[in-house]
């Protein structure tokens, strides 16, 4: 495996790895999203179940109030008492069958009174039947008198809420109706009369005046014996809460009361445990408040208010209905954040790659511009001097010249020129080499720099003539030091030549004159050496200002030989 692919196995494997990470991130963050989203709906949604109960509750307290006030109210009456004395007379030993009890007692006038009242009183109050028993529980007056079901003789001394009425109870009690088969709410007075307990009036009213407690989707209503005796949906009556007291009724018990025996049990149960295994990001709090609804898979809220008046709870079984919405949000929350976490990723990528790649382009940028900067400044270092006697370049000691005659000009000091040759150098060339050539010119600045002053200039100008500038000099102050110099290289052996070999120079002088142009100076200079040299050489040859310059020598041009 080469070190490419080896480089992109590492960074395939590494995007994998994020990637593995932004997913796993991204599956804590939408439960965490979600665990937000169900809690705050599962509260709202328990404050309305809460509030819908709460509402059912007090519904039932007022209508059960206001139907207890009218048995209540009919007991004090005097027309009620006042029969019960008299029934006295003819019932403490009454016909033996309930048909003979009714016929007799039909006939009796102060009855038929009462009877048209309890009518009347029936009528206006919303009750369903109200009905009037002697102190040994038979009906003897009763709003229903004229029905062919009337229940005038009848024996109701067994019923419950009647026993306790004669025993001075008051009573509200859920049963269901012997001769009608309606359920309905038993409400019992016992009747005084004289301080003597006479009768009881009893009123009901049928559940199904009642059914607006239920008029909210999901709500029921329990008896005492945990049986739904009304619910929203009908097909919940008559069945009963786990564990509730109808249970351990007998069935005699079962069928006096609610004229049936069997009480299938109401499927109300917690499913948080269930559904956490499945919906594992759900939090055991809001699990725990989670049941089955009729076995629908979408959970609900579970609700009761107790013991309220007869007896009776009120329930509500409020299903989750945004349960599904938010499950599958969340798994689309899931995917979004894992996008957003990778193209987040990919961007943090794409730009700290830029910025390596920035800081890369700029760092060479860098080196390039420091290797240009050296390299311009080896070349103005070049362009400035002669790379092998390291004396001024032709073009600088000329610029040097025309500068330092402005100088001169302007503080009207002297400044001599002078142009040195060496005498038969093409001989030193033949006979030691080319190499050794160049030791004598290099040779020959050195003896230069150590004759003139640090502030004289010393230029190559072409081969082996050089150009010596002298500030601040008079001519005869540049003779004399040119002179001691021209000796100097005379005498002085250069340690890379061999000893035969005789070294000497030829000098011409000049001074800058007044309205002088550069070129003339040189010419002047040139004039001299060119004297020199023709006067045997090895020697320098002074050129004053006042003679003016001739054309310069043919055969050895500034410009070039
Ligand atoms: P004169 O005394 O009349 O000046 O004679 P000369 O031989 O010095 O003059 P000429 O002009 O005949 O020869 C100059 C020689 O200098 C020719 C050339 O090969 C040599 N020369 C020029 N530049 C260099 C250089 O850089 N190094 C070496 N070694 N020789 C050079
Ligand atoms: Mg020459
Ligand atoms: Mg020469």
């Amino acid at each position: 495996m080469n070190k490419t692919t080896l480089h992109r196995v590492t960074a395939t494997l590494a995007l994998a790895l994020l990637a593995c990470a932004c997913w796993v991130a991204a599956g804590a963050l939408s439960d965490r999203m979600v665990q937000q989203e169900m809690s705050a709906t599962v509260r709202a949604e328990r404050q309305m179940a809460a509030s819908i109960v709460d509402n059912m509750a007090q519904i039932i307290a007022s209508d059960l109030a206001m139907s207890r006030a009218i048995p209540a109210t009919l007991a004090q009456m005097d027309l009620m008492q006042h029969a019960l004395v008299e029934s006295r007379h003819y019932a403490s030993k009454p016909p033996a069958t309930e048909s003979e009890r009714r016929a007799a007692w039909m006939g009796r006038p102060e009855l038929a009174k009462v009877n048209n009242f309890l009518h009347d009183a029936q009528g206006f109050s919303g009750l369903d039947s109200v009905w009037l028993v002697n102190d040994q529980g038979l009906c003897v007056a009763s709003s229903n008198a004229t029905d062919d079901n009337s229940f005038i003789g009848f024996d109701m001394s067994e019923r419950g809420y009647v026993a306790r009425a004669l025993l001075g109870g008051f009573v509200e009690m859920y049963g269901v109706g012997r001769l009608s088969g309606e359920p309905g709410i038993f409400i019992a007075a016992p009747v005084y009369a004289d301080g003597f307990l006479v009768g009881a009036l009893i009123a009901k009213v049928s559940i199904d005046r009642l059914r607006h407690w239920v008029s909210r989707a999901g709500t029921f209503v329990t008896d005492e014996n945990g049986v739904v005796v009304m619910a929203h949906d009908g097909r919940l009556e008559y069945e009963a809460l786990p564990d509730a007291p109808v249970t351990k009724m007998t069935v005699e018990e079962r069928v006096d009361h609610y004229r049936r025996e069997a009480f299938p049990q109401l499927h109300v149960a917690r499913v948080g445990e269930q559904i956490r295994a499945t919906e594992k990001w759900l939090p055991s709090a809001v699990a725990n408040s989670f049941y089955s609804a009729n076995g629908s898979s979408t959970p609900a809220l579970y609700d009761e208010r107790t013991g309220l008046n007869s007896g009776l709870s009120a329930h509500i079984v409020h299903p989750l209905t945004s349960w599904p919405e938010l499950t599958r949000n969340h798994s689309r929350d899931r995917i979004l954040v894992f996008l957003t976490m990778l193209g987040i990723v990919a961007l943090a990528i794409v730009i700290a790659t830029s910025y390596s790649r920035e800081r890369r382009l700029h760092r060479a940028t860098r080196d390039l511009a420091e290797q240009l900067q050296a390299a311009n400044t080896l070349l103005s270092a070049e362009a400035r001097h002669d790379a092998l006697t390291g004396a001024l370049s032709r073009r600088y000691f000329l610029d040097t010249l025309r500068h330092e005659v402005e100088l001169a000009r302007a503080a009207g000091t002297p400044l001599s020129v002078a142009i040195a040759d060496l005498d038969y150098f093409k001989q030193i060339n033949d006979r030691f080499g080319h190499a050794s050539g160049d030791r004598a010119l290099e040779h020959f600045v050195e003896v230069c720099r150590a004759q003139l002053r640090p502030s004289d200039a010393i230029g190559r100008l072409g081969g082996e003539e050089f150009g010596l500038l002298l500030p601040q000099t008079s001519l005869a102050d540049a003779q004399a030091v040119l002179e001691r110099l021209r000796k100097r290289f005379h005498h002085e052996h250069c340690a890379h030549l061999p000893d035969e070999a005789a070294l000497s120079v030829s000098i011409g002088i000049t001074e800058l004159a007044e309205g002088d142009a550069t070129e003339w100076i040189l010419s002047r200079a040139d004039l001299a050496l060119y004297e020199a040299k023709s006067r045997g050489r090895d020697r320098s040859e002074v050129r004053p200002a006042d003679s003016m310059p001739p054309a310069r020598r043919p055969e050895n041009s500034l410009t070039g030989k």
